[in-house]
């Protein structure tokens, strides 16, 4: 579904990725680690195009979306929640999860009252799948921290997305908040791909197939979960370094 290839990407003098290669199949979890710095955040950003690679290739989904715009890429079913939040906290949650829903439906389709019931049956599914049904008429800044993020998982969700890209979604989250958080995410795997970098390695061996262990800008090792525990240069620099 994606292939990176050999991307690079430096900021000034700084190189924070160079030569990276991933490759993540369709409806397959796969897990960004490393310590900090290492350029978890920057690949991310590079897939999601929120800054474009400097060297190397993207493609998604049969396309090469390396000079791809974020909204060209959004289009072609590629979908993010970020560290920094996007929800509207003067909004109620069901108004927040309306609003991404609507998003990519023109305006017209609401002038139908079946169109718009089909809205409101996505929004109510939503919010049900992500435990927000009780909350729907809350402030979502009145929201805990966890349900905040859970209320951006079911958002980024809402465009159906074929991949789904998240950044340390568990951060300030309790040990409860993100078990509930990983059986929030097992079921997308039915229609949906995740790359997901976490520094919780517990959550993230728990629900990845596949990971991918960056240092300093580059991959240092890349295989299923049981072959990264085997794997003693990852193991060395998880003891000396983190
Ligand atoms: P963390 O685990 O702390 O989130 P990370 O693996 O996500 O770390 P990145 O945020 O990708 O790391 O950063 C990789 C390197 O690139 C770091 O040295 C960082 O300072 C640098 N960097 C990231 N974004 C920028 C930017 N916009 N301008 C300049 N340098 C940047
Ligand atoms: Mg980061």
């Amino acid at each position: 579904l994606l292939e990176v290839r050999d991307l690079g990407k430096t900021f000034g003098a700084l190189r924070a990725l160079g030569g990276v290669d991933v490759t993540v199949r369709a409806r397959s979890f796969h897990g960004l680690i490393g310590p900090n710095g290492s350029g978890k955040s920057t690949l991310l950003k590079a897939i999601a195009g929120a800054h474009f690679a400097s060297e190397g290739a993207i493609a998604f989904d049969g396309a090469d979306i390396t000079t791809a715009t974020p909204a060209e890429r959004a289009k072609r079913g590629l979908s993010l929640k970020f560290q920094i939040t996007a929800i509207l906290p003067e909004l109620s949650v069901y108004d927040n999860v309306l609003l991404a829903v609507q998003a990519d439906q023109p305006l017209w389709t609401l002038l139908r009252s079946k169109s718009r019931a089909a809205l409101h049956d996505e929004v109510l599914e939503l919010l049900e799948r992500f435990l927000l049904a009780d909350l729907a008429t809350d402030l979502a800044g009145e929201l805990s921290h966890g349900q905040q993020q859970w209320l951006e998982i079911a958002m980024a969700m809402a465009v159906k997305p074929k991949l789904l890209l998240l950044d340390e979604p568990t951060g300030g989250m309790s040990p409860e908040e993100r078990r509930v958080t990983g059986e929030l995410l097992m079921p997308i795997k039915e229609s949906c791909a995740l790359v997901i970098v976490e520094h919780d390695l517990d959550f993230i061996k728990d629900i990845c197939d596949h990971l991918t262990v960056l240092d300093q800008g580059q991959v240092l090792d890349d295989g299923t979960v049981a072959e990264i525990e085997r794997s003693s240069r990852v193991q060395e620099v998880y003891t000396t370094r983190v």
